[in-house]
Order: structure tokens, then sequence, then C-alpha cells
């Protein structure tokens, strides 16, 4: 089996094709392995029950959601097998059910079990079988522009390799897509420069207790309507003159808390907080502090239709000979909302190596 990609979809297949007795190639582009999976928060999730994933994600494959959601605990169990370091064993949210790894000793045992490690290699396009695991087409902004449609360029919230080159081969091999190709997941950034260190911690992960305007003055979304991940709003972002936000808040939503702190204390340290009186616009007058924030892109949600058996599919949905794809280049599994891209990667990557090998 060739793999394309040594993050978490390529590591987890080829570790789980090794194991089945195969001798996988993984082909990773970058210069070190783990894509996107390294620089994560390594919490690996899924919803406590299938109605809520149905419910927060209504667009996706019920079949393939099914697959994630019933997969997903004996997935986590295998990687606690090959040693990646568990730091813990909740994920801090009511409505989900997980536990949070150590990315690198994550990415670190899974390089271990998947043994053949190719850096700086580009897979070939012509391997059989062959798994795309190429991490999505966020690293691409020609194709981000042609199905995200945003009113600017995006900035990149991931590793930077993740260039569509999954999409690409299937497509000319006749792969289907999926819906939803307009739909990422990503975050509101402080609205400042920044690099792989920043990306979480510049995060402004409090808009749905603010006011959101964007630079004309124009409050283009109701926080009320914000869901609890916040995807819907920086979709909505990415929407808006030059991509950008202003956060405005009151007094008494700074008393909020978002992962046991106070937004008082996460927009204090947010390093583009504005006093309201220099806003390009009049605020409401109850406005206390207001933070200018950018969309940024993590992964597509969108992408190559596949079936339960992450074979990849045609546009009459029949399989595609010996073609695989797994994790953000895979489609229809958190259509309409999000859900745990690292769950994604491991029940789908595990399900190739699986098929390939019977
Ligand atoms: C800051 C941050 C925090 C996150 N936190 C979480 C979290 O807590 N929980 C969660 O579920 N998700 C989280 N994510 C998202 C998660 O990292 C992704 O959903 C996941 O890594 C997707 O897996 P993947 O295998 O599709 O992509 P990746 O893990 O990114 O791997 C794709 C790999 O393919 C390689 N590649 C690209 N093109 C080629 C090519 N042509 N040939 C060979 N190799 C190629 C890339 O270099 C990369 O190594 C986070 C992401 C970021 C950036």
């Amino acid at each position: 089996m060739v793999v394309a990609g040594a993050g978490m979809a390529g590591l987890c297949a080829a570790a789980r094709a090794r194991e089945l007795g195969a001798s996988p190639a993984v082909f990773e582009k970058g210069s070190r392995p783990g894509g996107s999976m390294l620089l994560s928060s390594g919490v690996i999730w899924r919803y406590r029950s299938f109605d809520e994933f149905r419910t927060h994600c209504p667009g996706g494959d019920p079949r393939l959601q099914e697959l994630v959601h019933g997969r997903l605990d004996e997935g986590l169990e295998w990687l606690e097998a090959l040693g990646a370091p568990v730091v813990e064993r909740h994920t801090g949210n009511p409505l989900t059910t997980g536990v949070r790894f150590d990315p690198a000793g994550l990415t670190e045992a899974l390089v271990r079990a998947a043994g053949d490690v190719r850096l700086d290699q580009p897979a070939p396009a012509d391997g059989e079988p062959l798994l795309l695991a190429t991490g999505g087409f966020q690293g691409d902004p020609d194709l981000v522009k042609r199905f995200v449609r945003p009113a600017a360029p995006l900035r990149l919230r991931a590793n930077p390799w993740s260039a569509g080159a999954g999409l690409r081969t299937a497509v000319e091999r006749g792969a289907g897509l999926t819906g939803g190709l307009d739909e990422f997941y990503g975050r509101n950034m402080a609205d400042v420069d920044f690099g792989e260190a920043e990306f979480v911690p510049l995060a402004q992960v409090y808009g749905r207790f603010a006011r959101i305007f964007n630079e004309r003055g124009k409050e283009f979304l109701d926080r009320n309507q914000v869901s609890w991940s916040e995807i819907d709003l920086v979709q909505a972002t990415a929407h808006q003159p030059g991509a950008r936000a202003w956060y405005l808040l009151d007094e008494q939503r700074l008393d909020e808390r978002v992962r046991g702190r106070s937004v008082r204390e996460l927009a204090a340290e947010a390093p583009t907080r504005t006093n309201p009186a220099q806003l390009p616009f009049a605020a409401p007058e109850d406005t206390v502090v207001a933070v200018r924030v950018a969309a940024a892109i993590t992964h597509t949600i969108g992408g190559l239709r596949v079936d339960e058996e992450s074979r990849v599919l045609d546009d009459a949905g029949s399989p595609i000979d010996a073609l695989y794809a797994a994790g953000a280049d895979a489609g229809g599994i958190s259509t309409g909302g999000y859900a745990s891209g690292l769950a994604s990667a491991l029940v789908l990557g595990r399900a190739a190596a699986e098929s390939a090998a019977s």
C-alpha cells in the first residue's frame, strides 16, 4: 500500500496495515511527520450520542458518521496500545467524550508503528493501492478561493503542505466530490501575523459572548445563534469585508468563562484589543472592549466521496479501483457543523488499511 501523507490518517492507516501483515510505504511531502496532528491540541473526540452527532453535523453522510461514532472508542484504545501518551481522559465539554493525547508522543508512536516513512517526498500518484491522506486543500489559496469563496484570502492555521494533492489526484481518476466544499474548520484569530506556536494562544474563542460586527459597522451575526464550536462564526467572518470581524464585549459578558478562564482575561491578552472609542464605527454604548479578529482556516470539510471502507467513489457512487481517501481529504463527515478531524482520520485511516488488506 502506498500512503500519501504522514499525518493522522496516513500514519493510522500505515500502522494498521503493518499490523495486518502488509508493508506500507508512507510518502510525506513535508520535512517532518505529523502534519497538522502534530500542531493540534490532541483531543480525539466524538459526540456522546449519535443523535447529537446528527444534530450538530446534519449535512454529513449518516453511514460515515455511524462508522466514526461506532469505531472511535476502539481506535482510542488502539492508539494507547501503540504507546501514544494520554494527557486527559475527558474533553471538558459535556456534549462530547474523548481522550487528549500528547501530539508529539502520538506522532512518535504512530511513526514507529507505521515503519517506512519517507520525508520530503511527495507521494507518487500511481501507487496501488493508494491511500490519499494529504490533509485537505486549505494550503492552496486558489482552491480555497474556488470552493470556499472567502471575501479575502484566509490565513492558514495548519501545516503548510496540505494543498489539495489528494483532491487533484482523485479527481483525475474520476472521483466524485461531496457537498460542503465551501465549509471549513478554523478559528477567528487576533488579526496579527502569527506562526505555528501561536495557533492556539491567538485563537479568540469567546465570539459567542460578543456582539459581532464587520469593519463597516454591520452586525452580521446574532451571538445567540453561534454554535458552541464557533465554526459557523469563523465561516461567516470569512465572507465579511477583509475576512475580518470585531468582537464587542460588554461588562457583563466579560465574566463569562471559556475553558476555565474569564472572557475578561482572554480579551485582555488579545494583541488587537481596542478602546471602543477608536473603532471605525459607532459601537453600542455598553461596549467596554473591542477585539479585531481575522478568519483562519485549519482544514476543509468538503472533499472526496468515500464509502465506509474509505474507498473513493465516482459520481455514480461506484468505488474506484484501489483508491482510498481518509482524513481531511475525505468529505461527508462533519458537513453542516463541526466534529473531531482527528477522530475521522483515525477511524477512516484504519478502515482503509483493513479494506486494502482484505
Ligand atoms: C492548532 C490546531 C489544533 C487542532 N486541535 C484539534 C483537536 O484538538 N482535535 C481534533 O480532532 N482536531 C484538531 N485539529 C485538526 C486536526 O489536526 C486535523 O483534523 C487532522 O490532523 C487531520 O488529519 P489528516 O491526516 O487529514 O491531516 P494531517 O494530519 O495534516 O496530515 C496530512 C499530511 O499530508 C502531507 N501531505 C500533503 N500533501 C502531500 C503530498 N502530495 N504527498 C505526501 N504528503 C502530503 C502533509 O504534509 C501532512 O503531513 C487541530 C488542528 C490545528 C492546526
